[in-house]
């Protein structure tokens, strides 16, 4: 066994450390154990030091994490999904108030209401005319997860309603199923100004309320439209073809499951529709992407009528 002192754990950790810490807490939460402490001890020289216990396997794998997700096998990837918040991987991960709810639409009302009004990030007062919280079909198989609200999504209160909104529809009617079938939701919750890309913070800030979401609807695969939406939810940085063409296991950050039959889900990578209003030559790779999501879920493309 080693122990890590406050000297070789910096205040900030480094984002590779912080997910390796974070897949070994959620193999201790995998284990039945949630409950982690900072435990400040004094040295000898009168140095206050947090001491970590690790073995050396642990180690390890903090030496030798991947930097970009091309490196890692599916299951790497699930486990760098858990730290989006460094403060909160040693916190205690309990129940959310919304677990107690069988139906999964009230639950989902529940985060509402925790939301509320909400000020925690910049977003709140920077033109926003209202949350847009997310839509759909609280028990949907499939989740469509793109990155925050435009202007038309800012005026409807309701995710993907303009004119990328209109080709997510057309794409998940090409899988042959309907939009009411799907759940929809966002990275932020609120307007970008000028639909900027939401700042890293406002990511961080906002995704745990996406996490409960998708806990409660615990879709079989989401589908992460665009960069953003994908490196918030994998904790990760890669391109787009290096994220996109394969499947992650995906577990919401932060949430303690209680439901024996829901352990988290697959997670694919797909441009977000305005890329593909700007550069539709890629459309192809697109459905190349829902074409294996349609396989995961068993799915057969309706055929095309002339
Ligand atoms: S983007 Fe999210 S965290 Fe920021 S103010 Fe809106 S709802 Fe709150």
């Amino acid at each position: 066994m080693l122990s890590l002192s406050a000297s070789a754990m910096p205040r900030t950790l480094d984002p590779e450390v912080r997910s390796a810490l974070a897949a070994r807490i959620r193999y201790y939460n995998e284990m039945g154990i949630y409950d982690f402490y900072r435990r400040p001890l004094s040295d000898p020289s009168g140095e206050v030091a947090a001491t970590i216990a690790v073995d050396e396997a642990e180690t390890a794998v903090l030496a030798n994490q991947p930097v970009l997700g091309a490196e890692m096998s599916p299951r790497k990837a699930a486990a760098v999904a858990i730290p989006i918040v460094e403060e909160n991987i040693f916190e205690v991960i309990a129940l959310k108030p919304e677990q107690s709810v069988s139906d999964p639409a009230k639950a989902l009302k529940i985060i509402r209401e925790d939301l509320g009004d909400c000020t925690r990030c910049v977003l709140h007062k920077q033109g926003r005319k209202q949350i847009v919280f997310g839509v759909g079909n609280p028990k949907a198989d499939l989740m469509f997860v793109g990155e925050g609200p435009g202007a038309d999504e800012d005026e409807k209160g309701e995710p993907f309603v303009g004119r990328a909104g209109q080709l997510l529809n057309n794409m998940i009617k090409a899988m042959g199923i309907d939009r009411e079938q799907v759940y929809i939701a966002n990275i932020v919750k609120c307007r970008p100004p000028g639909n900027r890309t939401p700042e890293r913070e406002e990511c961080e800030t906002c995704s745990p309320f996406l996490m409960r979401q998708i806990a409660v609807v615990k879709p079989k695969v989401i589908v992460a439209l665009g960069a953003v939406a994908a490196k918030t939810l994998l904790a990760m940085s890669a391109s787009m073809a290096q994220l996109r063409g394969r499947f992650y296991d995906f577990r919401p950050t932060g949430i303690r499951s209680n439901d024996p039959n829901w352990d988290g889900c697959k997670l694919a990578v797909t441009y977000h529709p305005a890329f593909l209003l700007r550069d539709p030559r890629q459309k192809g790779e697109a459905w190349k992407d829902l074409q294996m999501v349609m396989k995961e879920l068993g799915m057969k493309a309706p055929k095309q009528t002339t």
